[in-house]
């Protein structure tokens, strides 16, 4: 009786809670710019004191003689725009232990290392408590929202396969680590579980293992012991997903022993911290559970795996995570591993600060589109258009004058400038987005369109990362329809340089699961080749002056490999993302000693080239 009082009053209480943060919302998107016009002032007048921004807007900035658009425009036409570059000097001696204020008038505690798997090296960002509360912020508001969609009931669990990295300290004493690490060992990541009522399976030694392999095996097996409490399956980035259903095909047998046992593995479990966690939630022998799920297992294993989520999950409403941008690859296989079950695309953000919430989570990973919330940062939007290729153009991004949020329009991509609370002045976030409307009529729904940076140029040619997945999966198509049951696992490519012998050309590199006839790799090679269709890239190809695009075949396991290299030199789990294109060394030696076959593209389709 007791429990059942205490079980309404936490839905009760869950219940008020998103009706708040959804009222809070509405209103702040009645008029968002006067918001982030407010929002500029507030970040000013907490830091206009500080080193940076005195340098810029002088040190007599009479902040009570402004009314806020004044304020807004002496700040967008005196302070510069700003790369990583310009800030890393300042940000490197905040690292270096100087509290003198620099960015912020608050001294700086943390540091955030961003993933640094998409801009090839790992760059401190600062990281406050604003950072934590922003994060807690719009978790409780997506949830809303999701809660709508995918009622779920209240004291459920959540299979949540995330992984805390390591955290360190910078040459001055200040811890670093990644975001969500330091999300993970907040305040706030505890006041998730207590205010949303659903608690993650998994206690928080297994979360900061600090060894990816022994966290999911935990991860899994906890999943399972809570099977019919779980309510939805989630991870950060859709990768670590993939990886962890992957993983399990090859575990299922040992954690189903470890259930009927009592007692956990000694060979995949081995530290010591971890054991502990776990035993104690592992305490008697479940013969029972264990056959159901054995038996579950080897149907599944059948049907190679398709539906694993929802057979041994079964009230589990939905799979949530980052499934946009450069996680699109792994949707097939997600979807793959979700059967029927609906998947939701979780928020869009950076380390550097969140930017829009999903306030549709019935919106298919194709289509979603991330409403801004105005109170984080303040924003400013560079119009983009991409010259027309193949038509005089030569592909590149011709940029405008910023706009602020309120003269953004539908349809047109923008690059995402950040002004934050923890010190981030006019910050080029060098990610590409496209408005795809207003919520409310007011407040813009932001696709992810990519990564600004180039990752494959040799001369002229000009290909983004998106540019690169769009090949790809042109040639991958090839494997579905011509060679059964392969599957593409992972891709990353490099742009070779010219030398004396040949010219440069583009070289992707595949891992493939199942057998392929090298005739099939052959077209999809040519494939490839012709899906570039960069204007620089195809006069560059039609004239010899970039080679025939390589695709080499590279064994199972190499992506593994590389993600082993990556977690070992600190990148975290929960945020890594496979380099699309690569110069590190250690990563193409990977790939060399792996390639088992390579196909270059014959044929260059003359029609193409006109
Ligand atoms: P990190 O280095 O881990 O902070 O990664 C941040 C970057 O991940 C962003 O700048 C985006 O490029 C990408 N990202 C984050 N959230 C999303 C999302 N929902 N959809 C697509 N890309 C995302």
């Amino acid at each position: 009786m007791a429990t059942d009082a205490a079980a309404a009053a936490a839905a009760a209480a869950a219940a008020e809670e998103d009706h708040d943060i959804v009222a809070w919302f509405d209103s702040i998107a009645e008029d968002p710019g006067l918001v982030q016009t407010n929002t500029l002032r507030r970040i000013i007048e907490t830091n206009y004191e500080t080193e940076y921004l005195r340098r810029w807007l002088g040190s007599d900035l009479r902040m009570e003689d402004l009314e806020p658009e004044a304020l807004e425009s002496l700040y967008t036409s005196s302070v510069p725009l700003a790369s990583h570059a310009d800030l890393d000097g300042y940000i490197q001696r905040i690292a270096d232990g100087d509290d003198s204020p620099i960015l912020t008038k608050e001294p700086i505690t943390m540091l955030s290392l961003s993933s640094g798997t998409t801009e090839g090296r790992q760059k401190y960002v600062p990281f406050t408590r604003f950072s934590a509360q922003s994060t807690l912020q719009i978790f409780r508001l997506a949830a809303a929202f999701r809660s709508r969609a995918f009622p779920i009931r209240d004291g459920g669990r959540i299979l949540e396969l995330i992984y805390s990295g390591k955290q360190s300290l910078s040459r001055g004493g200040l811890r670093t680590g990644t975001a969500t690490t330091h999300f993970f060992a907040s305040e706030e990541f505890k006041a998730r579980q207590k205010t949303t009522g659903s608690f993650t399976c998994s206690p928080d030694e297994v979360i900061s293992a600090g060894d990816y392999k022994q966290t999911t095996y935990c991860h899994l097996l906890l999943g399972l012991l809570h099977s019919e409490q779980v309510v939805f399956v989630t991870s950060t980035f859709a990768y670590s997903l993939v990886q962890a259903f992957a993983a399990f095909e090859e575990l299922w047998a040992d954690i189903c022993r470890d259930i009927r046992d009592g007692a956990l593995s000694r060979s995949r479990v081995t530290l010591p911290r971890v054991r502990e966690a776990v035993a104690e939630r592992l305490r008697a022998p479940d013969p029972g559970l264990a056959a159901a799920i054995g038996r579950r297992c080897e149907e599944l294993r059948r049907r190679d795996w398709r539906g694993v989520i929802p057979a041994l999950w079964p009230n589990a409403k939905y799979v949530y995570s980052i499934m946009t941008g450069s996680m699109q690859p792994y949707l097939k296989k997600l979807r793959h591993y979700a059967g029927g079950l609906a998947l939701v695309c979780a928020d869009y953000g950076s380390t550097e600060s969140w930017i829009g919430a999903n306030l549709g989570p019935r919106d298919p990973p194709e289509r979603v589109a991330f409403t801004v919330v105005p109170t984080f940062s303040y924003m400013e939007f560079i119009p983009l258009s991409r010259t027309a290729k193949g038509d005089g153009g030569d592909g590149d991004f011709v940029e405008g004058a910023p706009l602020p949020l309120s003269r953004i329009k539908t349809g047109v991509q923008y690059e995402v400038v950040l002004t934050t609370f923890t010190g981030l002045y006019r910050y080029r976030l060098g990610d590409v987005v496209e408005v795809a409307g207003f919520y409310k009529g007011a407040l813009p729904k932001l696709s992810f369109v990519c990564r600004r940076k180039l990752v494959l140029t040799i001369n002229i040619d000009k290909n983004t990362e998106k540019d690169l997945q769009l090949a790809v999966e042109r040639g991958s198509r090839l494997l579905g329809d011509k060679a059964g049951r392969a599957e593409l696992v992972d891709f990353t490519s490099q742009a070779t340089m010219p030398d004396h012998r040949r010219p440069g050309h583009y070289v992707v590199y595949w891992e493939v699961k199942g057998a392929v006839e090298d005739g099939v790799l052959g077209e999809c090679c040519r494939e490839m080749d012709e899906a570039f269709v960069d204007h620089g890239y195809v006069v560059s190809r039609r004239c010899g002056s970039i080679g025939p695009l390589e695709l080499r075949l590279v064994g199972e396991g190499t992506f593994q490999k590389i993600l082993d290299h990556y977690i070992g030199n600190g990148a975290a789990m929960s945020q890594f993302k496979t380099p699309r294109c690569t110069r590190d060394r250690a990563m193409l030696a990977i790939l060399d000693a792996c390639t088992v076959k390579a196909f270059t593209s014959t044929a260059y389709n003359s029609l193409n080239l006109i």
